[in-house]
């Protein structure tokens, strides 16, 4: 029994940026037409700036995030590509969005009257609630939206630039809501033309409809997690040609034997049924290990699949091994690609009764990031 010190490099997140180029280029070529890459919160946890650049070498046209912190860190960066932010607290530095050419989303007309106010020369992206119930303008208010937007347009102080909406099912693309918005979006944008607006990109398809949808590609098409190699409907990626980008790793703590009828982690929620070997992993709901993944979750150790026994801390969780030799040091494969027989993040999220978004988004803590071009050659 070895005690190893908890350094940097017990828990890494590899992102595999050739995966996130080759997936953007795979989603470019099925819909053929324009891409905007999401990478908001830090690129669904892979990084904001590397996905970006990695998304644009794989031939995205432009990048979305949500706030303009977010859209600052890119342009700091020197990403010099098309961006649009749709997330706006009050107070925003719109002067700042202008002067750096990112476009705005925008969901009500107060919103339109402080970018206006803020300087001229925005581009606005106009959000229509065509069923989410969430953000963006609703019918009734739609009119008086676009005839000011078309009024601020005319006067040269602003363009239109898009106008845009968001799936209330975007892991159902069979869903009866789907038809029913785009159907509104395009009413919304006959309205908009009507006002005299015209010239602008409709887009509405998220990586569910980019994958499933032609009817809903409209103009542009809007893929987050599908970017970062994840199949929205929560099926194999690889049936799209797609691939994950993040592998999640820690190293080995400890491994004891011991007797059994041992109860292991808080509550002793899990017990031994043999005399068995316990591996301790440094890593826990601190680190953004669902704690809901308890007795649950998958991990692979030398090629071979365990669960977690018992309780997920907030720094650690523990593995029964079996009598498999595994010592300080090893390192536990949480969540990556199927293809190398690796746990995948949807078996984390069925886990945990959660999506592999949250899976992904929410790793973090004392996890250390890598960024790697190419990760296919691992064992
Ligand atoms: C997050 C987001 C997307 C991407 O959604 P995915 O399901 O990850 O493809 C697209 N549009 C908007 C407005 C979003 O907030």
């Amino acid at each position: 029994m070895t005690d190893i010190p908890l350094s940097p490099g017990m828990a890494v997140l590899d992102v595999d940026l050739s995966a996130i180029t080759d997936n953007v280029r795979t989603l470019r070529a099925r819909v053929d037409r324009p891409l905007m890459a999401v990478v908001k919160a830090d690129g669904y946890g892979h990084g904001l700036v590397e996905a970006a650049r990695a998304a644009l070498a794989g031939g995205a046209d432009s990048l979305g995030v949500t706030t303009l912190g977010e859209a600052r860190a890119l342009r700091e960066a020197g990403v010099d590509a098309p961006l649009l932010s749709w997330l706006h607290a009050p107070g925003a530095d719109f002067g700042w969005a202008i002067g750096a050419g990112v476009a705005l989303g925008l969901s009500s007309l107060e919103a339109l009257e402080a970018v206006a106010a803020a300087g001229a020369g925005a581009a606005v992206h106009l959000k229509i609630d065509t069923g989410l119930g969430r953000a963006g303008c609703t019918a009734d208010d739609w009119p008086a939206l676009v005839e000011r937007a078309a009024g601020l347009a005319a006067d040269g102080r602003l363009s239109v630039a898009g106008i845009w909406s968001h799936f209330a099912f975007a892991d159902a693309p069979g869903h009866p809501t789907v038809r029913r918005q785009v159907v509104n979006l395009r009413a919304a944008a006959d309205v908009a033309r009507a006002a005299g607006l015209d010239g602008f990109a409709l887009h509405i398809a998220n990586s569910a409809a980019t994958l499933t949808d032609p009817d809903a590609w409209c103009d542009v098409v809007r893929p987050g997690v599908a970017v970062y190699g994840l199949d929205p409907m929560g099926g194999d990626p690889a049936a799209y040609g797609l691939r994950p980008a993040m592998r999640a790793s820690a190293r080995v703590l400890m491994a004891k034997d011991v007797p059994a009828g041992t109860g292991v982690s808080y509550g002793l929620t899990y017990t031994t049924n043999a005399p068995t070997r316990l591996a301790v992993v440094p890593v826990g709901y601190a680190d953004g290990i669902p704690r809901a993944a308890s007795n649950k979750a998958p991990v692979a150790i030398g090629g071979r699949r365990y669960r977690i026994a018992g309780r997920v801390c907030m720094d650690q969780f523990v593995v029964d091994v079996g009598d498999a030799p595994v010592a300080a040091g090893d390192e536990v494969v949480l969540w990556g690609d199927a293809a190398y027989g690796e746990p995948t993040a949807q078996e984390w999220a069925d886990a945990a009764d959660t999506i592999h978004y949250e899976i992904v988004a929410r790793v973090g803590g004392r996890f250390v990031r890598r960024h790697h071009d190419d990760l296919r050659g691992r064992a």
